[in-house]
């Protein structure tokens, strides 16, 4: 997020110098998120929204959406072929929005379930971050029967050599002989396609259900998405 001056924000956007901006704030002539600014000092940030003479100097909203990603969609801004994820928010939210943002955390193109995407970068840093290790939660199909062992080689970790990286202890919890879930607290390129792989066994489906204290809304159908309410913004930085 990018902080700054409100006399050094509105010197910069209406190209005027300091001392004319004091008398701009003397004259009560900017508000900022609707209410009067007259101190030079008061920070503003990406989000603010700041008005003079009535005009929109800035209007950047936060926005904090969950999508149910469907397989056969690429978790990308752009893509030559493939439909991408920000194409099917197409329906629920304007081009501009679509435009500002970025996702959380990316899927496998056959990877399907919880997709967060947003244009609040703090935000996303915090999620995303190895320090603050976000358990994401995830469905596994195998193409074998899965055995105990597996249960200690995740939670031990396990060398990738191409990173030169040990992954972070893993719970894995099996459900049937060919399911189990699997919690990581990190996200390596085809994580859990690669520690199964260690085993010779092959994923053949993957579903992300959850991420920290956000699991996806059942109510979603497969493609749907939704704005994040403020509740869920919160509870899960
Ligand atoms: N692990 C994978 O292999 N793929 C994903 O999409 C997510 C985790």
């Amino acid at each position: 997020i990018s902080t700054t001056r409100l006399d050094r924000f509105i010197s910069e956007s209406y190209q005027v110098n300091r001392k004319a901006v004091r008398l701009i704030l003397a004259q009560k002539r900017v508000y900022v998120d609707g209410v009067v600014a007259t101190d030079i000092a008061q920070i503003v940030d990406q989000f603010s929204t700041i008005v003079l003479d009535g005009n929109i100097l800035q209007a950047n909203k936060a926005h904090y959406i969950m999508l149910n990603k469907p397989v056969g969609v690429v978790c990308a801004t752009k893509d030559e072929k493939h439909k991408t994820v920000i194409d099917l928010l197409a329906g629920q939210f304007e081009q501009a929005t679509r435009d500002s943002l970025h996702i959380v955390g990316r899927l496998d193109l056959n990877t399907s379930g919880l997709v967060l995407l947003t244009n609040d970068s703090r935000w996303s840093e915090r999620l995303t971050s190895p320090a603050h290790k976000v358990a994401k939660c995830y469905q596994v199909r195998l193409a074998n029967p899965l055995t105990a062992e597996y249960i200690s080689a995740f939670a031990q970790g396990m060398y990738f050599s191409y990173e030169k990286i040990t992954t972070q202890p893993a719970a894995l919890r099996i459900i049937s002989p060919f399911a189990a879930e699997v919690i990581l607290t990190e996200g390596r390129y085809h994580q859990i396609k690669r520690m199964f792989g260690r085993f010779q066994n092959k994923v053949v489906a993957l579903h992300r259900q959850s991420i920290g204290q956000l699991s996806l809304d059942k109510s979603l159908n497969i493609g749907d998405s939704r704005a994040l309410n403020s509740e869920e913004v919160v509870k899960i930085s």
